[in-house]
């Protein structure tokens, strides 16, 4: 797996599945994807929180979440 490929990826996971082998192998061997990654992981699950205590509106959610994609 190439960096364009991970960060494809990343972009298109779902947190609550495991990670490709493909992807993991890629993070472990690129300080650069497995930054990425890590910032990803931390978004994403700050999304999630939000969503569950419903203190962010929806829409701003959805503004977050396409920044992020957008990195
Ligand atoms: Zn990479």
């Amino acid at each position: 797996m190439e960096c364009n490929e991970f960060r494809h990826w990343l972009r298109t996971r779902d947190i609550r599945n495991n990670p490709s082998p493909g992807a993991l192998a890629h993070r472990l061997g690129c300080i650069h994807c497995q930054r990425l990654y890590v910032l990803d992981t931390k978004a994403e699950q700050g999304v999630c929180q939000a969503f569950a205590s419903q203190e962010m509106p929806r829409k701003l959610v959805g503004r977050i979440d396409r920044c992020l994609d957008s990195l």
